[in-house]
């Protein structure tokens, strides 16, 4: 029997093609693009991502679909809206990023704003996602997973990353097993399906301070797994990262790793480091997350990594803290 959604998926392949076709050979289109070529994608990621664009018309795609689709099919798929006595194309003057399941059809759409106008319009959102539908829920979805999958088996880890440009970054410079969340933080529906693809996760995440708390977050749903944590300098993303610095950014990603206890030696440091009760509860804040370390090795490290930054603390009394943690560890 034919899938009740078929429909659905039919309709997004669909206006995913017009939008690709507006952007690569309309008169608006030739704006964007430069748009896009500033910000360093060209044709060749244009067709890679199938990127697209919606024109700015009040509603060019739903008079482009309106004889193929049943009214419910397009109304359900949120792509256009039916107000009391008009009808508009719910995506407008944006880029549109078309994000696929796993087998390569298109389920929703991420738009960016690009037109000068808008861009300086604060009441307008930067992205726009496509609403949950019943085939796409963005705390599932993971952009570039389709593509990324046959990587992520072959060299046995994925990256995840914050945003769809820092994905196509990562692509440019020669790393293709990169995916992003829609816009969400990372949850553990994405965590359980890439788990079936590999147990290596490494985050890069933006470098400002909520990339960071974003970080802290994901490594809270990763306790259990192989993580790596790479820090993009001087408060970037990575594909501001690789604009500024031209071919650094793969070097930054496959070099520039830290374990998790690393990260968060640094991000839950206090401040006064002087105050006796900020040190103590620095301790005991750590103390859990060197227990669950593997290697014994490892853990000596980082308290002696620990015990050179705490001014009243010698080894032997981070070790016991850590080592009590141990023992509750084990008897859980
Ligand atoms: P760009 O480089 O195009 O500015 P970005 O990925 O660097 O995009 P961030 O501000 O770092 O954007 O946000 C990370 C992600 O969060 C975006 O890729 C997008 O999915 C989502 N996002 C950002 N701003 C918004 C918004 N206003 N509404 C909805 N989602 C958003
Ligand atoms: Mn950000
Ligand atoms: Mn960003
Ligand atoms: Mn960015």
């Amino acid at each position: 029997r034919e899938d009740p959604n078929q429909a659905l998926y039919e309709l997004h392949n669909q206006a995913a093609r017009i939008y690709h076709t507006v952007l690569t050979s309309t008169e608006e289109g030739v704006r964007a693009r430069e748009y896009l070529l500033e910000r360093g994608i060209s044709d060749e990621e244009i067709d890679q991502f199938n990127i697209g664009l919606s024109l700015s018309d009040q509603d060019f795609l739903y008079q482009s679909v309106k004889t193929r689709f049943e009214e419910d099919v397009l109304v359900n798929s949120g792509l256009v809206t039916f107000a009391e006595n008009r009808i508009f194309d719910s995506f407008r003057g944006r880029i549109m990023f078309p994000l696929n399941n796993e087998f390569g059809q298109v389920i929703a759409f991420s738009g960016r704003i690009w037109q000068p106008d808008d861009l300086s319009n604060k009441q307008l959102a930067k992205y726009k996602n496509s609403t949950t539908t019943p085939i796409f829920n963005k705390s599932e979805s993971l952009y570039n997973l389709n593509q990324a999958k046959p990587v992520i088996k072959k060299t046995h880890e994925v990256y995840l990353m914050e945003g769809f440009m820092d994905v196509i970054a990562a692509y440019q410079n020669g790393i293709s097993n990169a995916v992003a969340s829609m816009g969400t933080a990372l949850t553990a529906a994405h965590v359980r399906r890439l788990k079936q693809l590999t147990e290596k996760f490494v985050l890069v995440y933006d470098g400002d301070a909520a990339g960071q708390n974003a970080i802290f977050k994901a490594l809270n749903l990763l306790e259990h797994e192989d993580v790596d944590v790479v820090r993009v300098p001087e408060g970037l993303d990575p594909d501001e990262y690789s604009k500024r610095y031209p071919d650094a950014l793969a070097a930054l990603m496959v070099n520039s790793r830290l374990a998790p206890v690393e990260f968060l030696i640094d991000y839950l440091r206090p401040e006064n480091m002087t105050n006796l009760q900020s040190q103590l509860d620095f301790i005991d804040l750590m103390a859990p997350k060197i227990a669950v370390v593997q290697s014994l090795t490892a853990q000596d490290a980082y308290i002696k990594r620990l015990v050179e930054i705490l001014p009243d603390f010698e080894y032997n009394q981070v070790e016991q803290a850590v080592n009590l943690r141990r023992q509750n560890v084990i008897e859980e």
